[in-house]
Formats: structure tokens, C-alpha cells, sequence
């Protein structure tokens, strides 16, 4: 294995400022925020840097974290810290993911090929959507919380990915009208891998999900080889959990 996890996920800041994204749509990419401080080259290299230096190496991925702005993902008042490796509150009682994270998962769905048509549970603000949409063909992302889903389908649009499709919907029922799928991502955990996704994915296909408890929870990967589900576990992480139904 390549990586050892840092047992650091996305802890922290789940529970942060429930409010802290209600109602602002200013997150323009021609808005005021540009040019600032803290979306600087040299800000964003930084946090590449810091990400390589904890072993990620994918430079397409690597790229991906450079280009994505992410401080139009969270409310202006976190904008300075975006390119800190952390998770932010979004609202909720959710958070972004922690860049690391985001990189870590998209390199091992990305290992041994590009997916063309990848499920995402739990969008969230869409940060992860967006580092992954232009390294694969398709991304069909669910997320439960409706308003959350509504601003991250406006901020995605402004960045003109095109090749993503949201549901609000809950992700434990997958979303079969688009399966199979040769990659799935998810980004909150369940204490086991829901049956319907295992039966949404595609042979040869990979799926990249925390699993477990909020006390202890494993990042895994699981390969379908026909009816076989190979598991491999990549270290500890810190997810929130998959909640059932609509938020
Ligand atoms: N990658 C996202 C992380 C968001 S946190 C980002 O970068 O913003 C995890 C998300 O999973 C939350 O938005 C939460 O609402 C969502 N979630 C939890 N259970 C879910 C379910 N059953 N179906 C869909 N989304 C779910």
C-alpha cells in the first residue's frame, strides 16, 4: 500500500455553524473574492504541496486541487481558510470535504483507469464533484439535503461541468436508472455497504467509501469481479454518517 491515512478525515468541523452558509448565493466566480489573498497561486500551491508531501502523487488529481476554486464552495466568512487542508462547516451540520481526503479518494477511484460513469453519494457543497467530474466521463451525484444540492447545482453550472447530473434523493437506493456504474464514490459513511450499490456497480468497477461507526470508521475500496467483492482497506477516517432518507 502507498498511503498510510492519516486518522483525521474530515473530523473537526462537522458540527460547526449549522447556519453558516443560509441564504448567501455570492459565491460568483466574477464576484469580489477574485484576485484576493487567500485564492492566490502561491496559497493554492501551498496546499498541492502540503498534499504531496503526505504521499499523493496523481498529478492529474494534483491538478484538479489547484484549479478548483475552492473558496467559492464555502460562505465568505470561511473564504480565508479554504486552502487550509481542513474540513469547514457548510451548513446542515455538514461539511466540505477536507482536501486530502477529496485527493485520496479520487486517486484510488482513479487507480487502474478512469471510470466513465461514477455514482457520488452525498454531494454536499459539490467540491468533490467538481475535482472529479473532468477526470471522468460522468458524474451522477445524490445528496439528501435539498437546499444543500440547489447551491452546489448553481455553483457547478458557474464552473461549466457539464458532465454531472444531481439527485436529491438518499443514496442507500443508489440510483439505477444510470447503472451501472464503473466507479462510485461516497462521502458519508455507512456502517455497511448498502446492497443496492454493490448491485448498481459494474464489473471490474470500483466503489471508494468510509465504513463503520462515527467512533471507528475505515476508508475501503471494493472491486466487483463478477459476483466477488474484493475489499481492500486503506486506513482510518472520519467521516459524517450516511443518514436514511430525505434532509
Ligand atoms: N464531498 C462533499 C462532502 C459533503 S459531507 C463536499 O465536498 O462538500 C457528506 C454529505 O453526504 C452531506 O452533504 C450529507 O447530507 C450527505 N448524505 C448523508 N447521507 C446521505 C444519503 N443517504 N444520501 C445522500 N446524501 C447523503
Amino acid at each position: 500500500m502507498r498511503w498510510s491515512l492519516r486518522g483525521n478525515g474530515i473530523s473537526g468541523a462537522r458540527n460547526g455553524n449549522a447556519s453558516a452558509a443560509g441564504g448567501r448565493n455570492d459565491h460568483g466566480v466574477s464576484g469580489g473574492r477574485r484576485g484576493i489573498g487567500m485564492t492566490s497561486a502561491r496559497t493554492r500551491e501551498r496546499l498541492v504541496q502540503r498534499l504531496r508531501d503526505q504521499g499523493l502523487s496523481n498529478p492529474l488529481v494534483l491538478e484538479q486541487i489547484r484549479n478548483v476554486p475552492r473558496h467559492l464552495f464555502v460562505d465568505e466568512a470561511l473564504a480565508t481558510r479554504a486552502y487550509e487542508d481542513t474540513a469547514l462547516p457548510i451548513g446542515y451540520g455538514q461539511t466540505i470535504s477536507q482536501p486530502y481526503i477529496v485527493a485520496r479518494m479520487t486517486e484510488c477511484l482513479l487507480e487502474g483507469g478512469a471510470p466513465r460513469r461514477v455514482l457520488e453519494i452525498g454531494t454536499g457543497c459539490g467540491y468533490q464533484t467538481a475535482v472529479l467530474a473532468p477526470l471522468v466521463g460522468m458524474v451522477f451525484s445524490i445528496e439528501r439535503i435539498g437546499a444543500l444540492l440547489e447551491r452546489a447545482r448553481a455553483r457547478l453550472k458557474e464552473l461549466g461541468l457539464s458532465n454531472v447530473h444531481l439527485r436529491h434523493g438518499d443514496g442507500f437506493q443508489g440510483w439505477q436508472a444510470h447503472a451501472p456504474y464503473d466507479g462510485m464514490l461516497m462521502a458519508a459513511a455507512p456502517m455497511a455497504i448498502p446492497e443496492a450499490l454493490l448491485a448498481q456497480l459494474a464489473p471490474g468497477g470500483r466503489l471508494v467509501a468510509p465504513v463503520g461507526s462515527e467512533t471507528g470508521q475505515h476508508l475501503v475500496r471494493i472491486t466487483r469481479r463478477g459476483d466477488d467483492f474484493h475489499t481492500e482497506t486503506l486506513g482510518r477516517v472520519s467521516f459524517v454518517p450516511l443518514l436514511k432518507g430525505l434532509g
